[in-house]
């Protein structure tokens, strides 16, 4: 059985889709997995009920991919890549931001930045990666 002692009429905290944002909601209907129908204490919408704990998900629905992103930036650069400049990667080499690595797992990559003591962001046809370096 569930735990769940809800019943409409009851006060229960949802995201709304009018205030894109957790409110405070008055259960409308029930259904036996829960709460099936809100209304906005705020701004008095009704809607499905969405658990507070979707609108991460929502949210990186709405904004474009980082992988969408990173393999078009990978597409724009592949062209000017010359693979034969690639450094093939190792820990204990140095990587310079605008060259090119050829990494054993991951393939050609693009050095992008170094975030950190040691660590530089590289570029792959797979996306984003972070990496050690010398
Ligand atoms: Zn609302």
């Amino acid at each position: 059985m569930s735990s769940s002692t809800l019943s409409a009429g009851d006060p229960i905290e949802a995201r709304c889709t009018k205030c894109r944002e957790i409110t405070n909601h008055t259960i409308i209907a029930m259904t036996d997995a829960g709460p099936a129908k809100v209304q906005c204490n705020t701004c008095s919408g009704q809607h499905k009920y969405r658990k507070p704990a979707a609108p991460r998900k929502t949210a990186a629905r709405r904004t474009v991919d980082p992988k969408i992103a990173e393999r078009k930036e990978w597409e724009n650069l592949r062209p000017s890549m010359n693979s034969k400049q690639a450094i093939t990667y190792s820990m204990t080499t140095a990587f310079k931001a605008n060259s090119l690595m050829e990494h054993p797992e991951y393939g050609l990559g693009f050095v992008q930045r170094s975030v950190g003591p040691q660590k530089i962001e590289v570029l792959f046809e797979d996306g984003l990666k972070t990496m050690r370096c010398k």
